[in-house]
């Protein structure tokens, strides 16, 4: 996997807080209460500092340790906005936060097509893949009123064509010859299930709901994990390092630790068992 670029990660010391602001926050996904969307959070302090940031996990505040912007809230803030913030007058604070949540969108994209391009099992469809990273990178240089009339699920659409076909490409490789494949539970089925002893290396994983499922020591090679929910799952010992389409937020959300094993583009989180 190749290091992403920097531009998708987020850097929260170029941002105006849009995420602590723009965003709705619920009780039930790892906040101590329900916050309006475009009211700020009490703990944002007015240079955009969180005030309580060495210590959200202790203060309940587990969603704003898993959330990634994918450099979102940087690109908006000072490509989009040129260095404005929400509190302008000059600006729409409401438009601005609506830009934020479609920037978001196309740099997730981004973030899935650079791992796609980064594989050589795929290497027939890199064409296709580059030209679509060059599109959805110009749609992240409109201007806020053209971002808010994109046809966001039309391109998103377009990009999953090719993640699909990715995913069906490297899997395959890793299953050919497998005769019999193995019996993954789905849907609510899965969640807290014991899979330590599922053959999960090529595995279609996609939106699966792996909350609190135990994968202890599983390796789960060329695992397609896109939108896998995985809080609160037993990753402690597994091998992630090359499955395929993982988030650092996803990973913030999982129980690992030392013996975990990551891609090289996500961080080890800081409160992960040694
Ligand atoms: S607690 Fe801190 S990081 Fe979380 S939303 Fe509030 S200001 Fe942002």
């Amino acid at each position: 996997m190749i290091d992403l670029d920097k531009s998708l990660r987020t850097d929260c010391k170029q941002c105006f807080g849009l995420c602590c602001v723009a965003l709705y926050f619920s009780a039930s996904e790892g906040f101590p209460t329900d916050k309006e969307s475009g009211k700020s959070c009490i703990n944002l302090k007015s240079d955009f500092k969180c005030s309580i940031h060495n210590n959200l996990r202790n203060q309940g505040l587990k969603g704003c340790t898993a959330y990634d912007c994918f450099g979102a809230g940087q690109k908006v803030a000072k490509v989009t906005y040129k260095g404005c913030d929400w509190r302008d007058e000059k600006i729409s604070s409401n438009e601005m936060f609506d830009v934020f949540l479609i920037m978001r969108q196309l740099h997730e994209m981004l973030w899935y097509l650079n791992q796609a391009i980064s594989l050589k099992e795929n290497y027939s469809i890199h064409d296709k893949i580059r030209t679509i990273i060059e599109d959805t990178e110009k749609l992240t240089y409109l201007d806020g009123k053209s971002l808010i009339g994109l046809d966001i699920v039309s391109h998103k659409n377009k990009v999953n064509v090719l993640l699909l076909e990715t995913s069906e490409i490297v899997r395959n490789k890793v299953l050919n010859g497998q005769k019999k494949l193995p019996k993954i539970p789905r849907g609510l089925d899965c969640i807290g299930s014991d899979l330590r002893n599922v053959n999960l290396k090529g595995a279609n994983l996609r939106g699966s709901l792996l909350i609190a499922t135990n994968l202890r020591g599983v390796d789960l090679s060329k695992a397609d994990l896109i939108g896998a929910d995985l809080r609160d799952a037993d990753i402690r010992g597994a091998n992630l390092s090359d499955c395929i389409f993982i988030t650092q937020s996803q990973i913030n959300t999982a129980k690992g630790d030392s013996s975990t094993k990551l891609p090289k583009s996500l961080n080890r989180p800081f409160y992960w068992e040694k």
